[in-house]
């Protein structure tokens, strides 16, 4: 999926004057737009973004809610650090065997430790492990219904300062349409509404994508 708030024209030429793509993630790329859930995937700049992010921050433990078919683990994993770790979810075996592979083949698999089952449990295991506030930085892009649910383990996951990336806010613009009452756009509406409030958090949201808001622990 590309930054869908921007004429073609532009986005092209954002993406040629900017995007800096390795081979391996252009062809997981390539590999997932094949199949039906092909708009699942984030956009390459919102990667490159995500990379951004985790090198600025210096992060090195990190959390990726919503495997998919591997490409933000992919590229949070080739920028962290040699000891930095990716923590992903998903409860698909397909799509994740499919991510798998592509680590292996880009010889990131021994960073990043991929969970299947509800993320929920998995997150809710990390804090009773006692691992909360151990994490640097996470980035949420599974199913939107429990996006208040995964947001707020993770809060408790990441230090004071970590960096909790949300995907989807903008929700190809449905959330600004008040007639659409779907289960999906009023749950992404409501996490919007909540966080504007939270001030356990300072937020910044960017068309880039679908919409994404990054919100930094207090
Ligand atoms: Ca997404």
């Amino acid at each position: 999926m590309q930054s869908i708030f921007m004429p073609d024209a532009i986005y092209r030429y954002m993406l040629g004057a900017s995007l800096r793509e390795t081979a391996i993630q252009a062809k997981l790329r390539a590999e997932t737009a094949k199949l039906t859930e092909a708009h699942y995937q984030i956009a390459p700049e919102e990667g490159q973004l995500l990379a951004f992010l985790v090198e600025m921050t210096g992060a090195r433990r990190t959390l990726d809610i919503g495997t998919f078919t591997g490409y933000s683990a992919l590229t949070v994993a080739q920028s962290l650090p040699d000891d930095g770790r990716v923590i992903s979810f998903d409860i698909n075996e397909q799509w994740t065997s499919q991510a798998r592979a592509i680590w292996s083949e880009a010889g990131v698999a021994d960073k990043i430790d991929l969970h299947i089952g509800p993320a929920l449990d998995s997150l809710d295991k990390l804090l009773a492990n006692g691992e909360g506030e151990s994490f640097d930085f996470a980035f949420i892009d599974a199913d939107k219904e429990n996006y208040d649910a995964y947001y707020e383990r993770c809060l408790r996951l990441v230090r004071r300062g970590g960096l909790i990336v949300v995907d989807n806010t903008l929700w190809r613009g449905r959330v600004a349409d008040p007639g659409d009452r779907k289960h999906k756009t009023e749950a992404i509406r409501a996490f919007n509404a909540a966080r504007l409030e939270d001030g356990r958090v300072t937020l910044c949201m960017l068309p880039v994508g679908d919409g994404v808001t990054l919100l930094r622990r207090r």
